[in-house]
């Protein structure tokens, strides 16, 4: 095999030693430097909490409800306004002492902040020993306990509403808002969902009360932006390293699909990589993962390009560089002409980057355009950071003009600034010649976080 093995930098072996972040602390949600959970768990919507709400018992019992395999029924939801209970319990602990309610004298006496409706306090004097922290936030928890009510409509099928093919060059539009003028009766579709069935019985069921119509608008296009986020982001990748659908059909992989990845593409079917490029030559978009969904989207076989102007989803449930080896190298499946990552999660510094490793080293080594998404300017700082140990050649890094405008909270600690999903991204190709690493400059709060 041609892929060339690399010594370890020192760096990423003594991470999953060492790490601060892996060691028995206070008893509570689980949280990584950043506030997320690492790994298969690092899912909006997705906590020991949500698990234990939920009455399941692992992310795989989880899982395979998200797949189908359980309804609803199992989880004992038998209403609307239950299944918005239990979604809410996720969020039903005091954010001062993070106590759960069934750790309280009395459950009842959890109560919600009134200005954000967001978190909860166990009582006054946790409320006031939060404030002047929490009043930072409050604002935008706000939109963050909105955005995740009304992200139900993902579910119902109301959002996204239907896109139009673009009528601009991806480096013309520059972003959402570019994105919103090019879509033909926006007005009349944003309304049609404000005023359809399922908004209707979200707001009846909620248990919140319902926000101005102006306020919902703005939340269906910040959830709109969650769910082409990923698209849009490949089609930028594929415009950064030039690579041209229209001249011939384009293979993109996505590594480390998680299952909301691979959920998210059962509902559009990427369809919006389509509209970015209108009669293009067909492009295959496979999902690579050890969290791929099994169905619908498990197509092999990989070498039959799909149709010109279509997209065409495939997936594969395993690590890259096992699909590298058994599909690509046995031509079973095309090399591909990009390589996508959402949030691999370097940051995490745990075991998540060994599983990482040797993927990276083979992108690097078969000179594979790659982009990768981050949740933060600071993860971005991290991944380039190891990135340049690995002495990957970075093209190109920057905040993405096609992130998600949803803000995600941190579940144990809200009082955080909310992150974005792909807010920010990273591109590399191949081996960097230079042994001169530029200078990204240091983490912010990286010392206080490995004492
Ligand atoms: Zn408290
Ligand atoms: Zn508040």
């Amino acid at each position: 095999m041609a892929h060339r093995k690399k010594n370890t930098p020192s760096k990423v072996q003594s991470c999953s030693r060492n790490d601060p972040v892996e060691a028995p602390v206070v008893k509570g949600p689980n949280m990584d430097s950043l506030g997320f959970l690492a790994m298969d768990s690092n899912v909006p919507g997705l906590s020991q909490v949500i698990l234990q709400k939920l009455n399941m018992k692992s992310y795989d019992e989880y899982r395979s409800a998200m797949e189908g395999k359980k309804l609803h029924a199992d989880f004992g939801i038998h209403s609307y306004f239950e299944m918005f209970q239990k979604m809410e319990d996720t969020f039903r602990f005091c954010v001062e002492c993070k106590k759960l309610p069934e750790s309280l004298p009395n459950p009842k006496s959890l109560r919600r902040c009134k200005r954000c409706q967001n978190v909860y306090y166990c009582g006054s004097e946790c409320q006031r020993a939060n404030w002047p922290i929490h009043k930072k936030f409050c604002k935008k928890l706000k939109l963050v306990a909105l955005d995740r009510l009304m992200e139900w409509l993902v579910f119902t099928g109301d959002i996204p509403f239907p896109t139009t093919p673009w009528k601009k060059n991806i480096h013309e539009v520059r972003g959402w808002e570019g994105w919103f003028l090019m879509q033909d009766d926006l007005d009349a579709k944003l309304s049609s969902i404000l005023t359809g069935r399922y908004m209707n019985i979200l707001w009846a069921n909620a248990g919140k009360p319902k926000p101005e119509e102006v306020e919902l608008t703005e939340s269906i296009k910040r959830v709109t932006t969650d769910f082409e986020s990923r698209p849009a982001t490949i089609g930028l990748g594929l415009h950064m390293f030039q690579i041209d659908p229209y001249a011939k059909p384009i293979v993109v992989h996505v590594v480390g699909a998680s299952h909301v990845e691979t959920l998210n593409a059962r509902v559009t079917d990427y369809d919006e990589l389509s509209h970015m490029f209108p009669k293009h030559q067909g492009i295959e978009v496979v999902m690579v993962g050890i969290d791929v969904v099994d169905n619908p989207i498990m197509r092999p076989p990989l070498v039959a390009f799909g149709p010109r102007e279509r997209v065409y989803l495939s997936s594969y449930k395993g690590l890259y560089h096992d699909f590298w080896e058994s599909q690509v190298e046995t031509q079973l499946a095309s090399r591909p002409e990009l390589v996508v990552g959402f949030h691999p999660g370097f940051h995490a510094c745990s075991d998540l980057m060994e599983s990482w490793l040797p993927t990276l080293l083979l992108l690097r080594d078969y000179k594979i355009p790659s982009l990768f998404t981050v949740y933060s300017e600071q993860e971005l700082k991290y991944s380039l950071k190891i990135s340049m140990e690995l002495e990957m050649r970075i093209t190109g890094c920057g905040a993405n003009p096609f992130a998600s405008l949803k803000p995600e909270q941190a579940y144990s600690n809200p009082n955080k600034s909310p992150v974005y999903c792909n807010s920010h991204y990273f591109t590399f190709c191949g081996l960097s010649d230079s042994p001169d690493e530029p200078d990204v400059g240091e983490l912010e709060g990286d010392k206080s976080e490995d004492a």
